[in-house]
């Protein structure tokens, strides 16, 4: 089937007294109806910016959006705001990591959640109410019919990320873009989230990208997983086999550093060093200055993203002979 987005050469500056600088350079990805692909990377990796570049939410004119990003055959770097203001909320729905912030303290969640179908779809305020109670059923909330009379501030924060994920389904987005949706909220109440994300996503069509800085939110989730570091995609591939077989020193990194319920330690692996600044590293690999496997030309060539077999694709030096013996193990033991 034809991809929901599909994303080709997507690069998103901003302008500063340092001249024009890349957030996110010149990144391809798709998402098929139904999937959930994961964008992995530590925070400054760019993985915001590229949510906020598809909802065309990057400021003008300090950011400027390159590329394509193709949506139902238009390319919505080329979009009007007004077009946009039509796509969003609508067919490309957003939920973020603080629903607090996201919800209108003044305004109830009957007249939130309604707000979307009076827009979007014209329709009459208890046409919409009564909608907006089975999204709220839908969701796992209790008596549904006495919260659309609530205020935000009378839930609690799973409650108000249920509220946040009703809001983002009510059209029936093609895509549900999801920023570290769990983050900020407590283990148990996490699981619950995700749990209720996978069921809205095996009951409608609407394909998820989820943004998270955690592997093991993926893993529960994605179906495929693009792994960024500064601006750029180094790995990506299907879920296994990253899990199973990562290939580039970042996402090797990253794996190190999810718990394993298993074994208990007592201080978490963390990559060593930090996501450099946008634009402070102009030439070779971008994760030299932290990667153990750093070689002298890492430092002066940027290595192209090589595709493997299984789909795989990796940014590394390492894997130059990508086609050669041994395609599919890693370098790195
Ligand atoms: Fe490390 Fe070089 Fe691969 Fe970059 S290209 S990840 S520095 S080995
Ligand atoms: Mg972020």
């Amino acid at each position: 089937s034809h991809p929901v987005i599909d994303v080709k050469g997507l690069r998103t500056s901003f302008k500063t007294d340092d001249g024009e600088i890349p957030v996110v350079n010149s990144i391809d990805f798709h998402i098929k109806p139904g999937e959930v692909l994961g964008i992995v990377g530590e925070s400054g990796c760019g993985k915001s910016v590229t949510s906020l570049s598809l909802m065309g939410l990057v400021p003008s004119p300090t950011g400027k959006v390159e590329g394509e990003i193709l949506f139902n055959g238009d390319n919505l770097t080329r979009a009007s705001e007004s077009k946009m203001r039509k796509i969003r909320g609508n067919e490309i729905a957003m939920i973020f990591q603080e629903p607090m912030t996201s919800l209108n303290p003044v305004f109830t969640i009957g007249e939130q959640l309604t707000e979307a179908l009076r827009i979007h779809r014209n329709w009459n305020k208890k046409k919409a109410l009564a909608r907006a109670v089975e999204m709220l059923k839908q969701v796992g909330l209790p008596r549904a019919e006495e919260l659309v009379r609530e205020y935000p501030h009378q839930l609690s924060g799973g409650m108000r990320q249920r509220v946040m994920i009703a809001m983002a389904m009510i059209c029936e987005p093609k895509l549900l873009i999801a920023d570290e949706p769990t983050t900020a909220l407590d283990v148990t109440i996490q699981a619950q989230i995700l749990e209720l994300m996978k069921k809205l996503n095996k009951e409608t069509d609407t394909a998820i990208m989820l943004i998270t800085h955690d592997l093991g939110v993926v893993a529960e989730m994605c179906q495929r997983v693009v792994v960024m570091y500064a601006g750029r995609i180094v790995e990506e591939g299907d879920v296994h086999s990253i899990f199973r077989n990562p290939k580039h020193p970042y996402t090797v990194g990253l794996i190190q550093s999810v718990p394993d319920m298993r074994v208990k330690k007592d201080r978490l692996y963390s990559i060593p060093g930090n996501v450099p600044k946008p634009g402070s590293i102009q030439l070779g690999c971008h994760f030299a200055p932290r990667c153990p496997h750093a070689m002298d030309r890492c430092l002066t060539e940027t290595p192209s993203l090589k595709p493997f077999e299984n789909g795989q694709q990796v940014r590394c030096w390492l894997y130059e002979d990508a086609k050669g013996a041994g395609k599919h193990d890693s370098a790195i033991s």
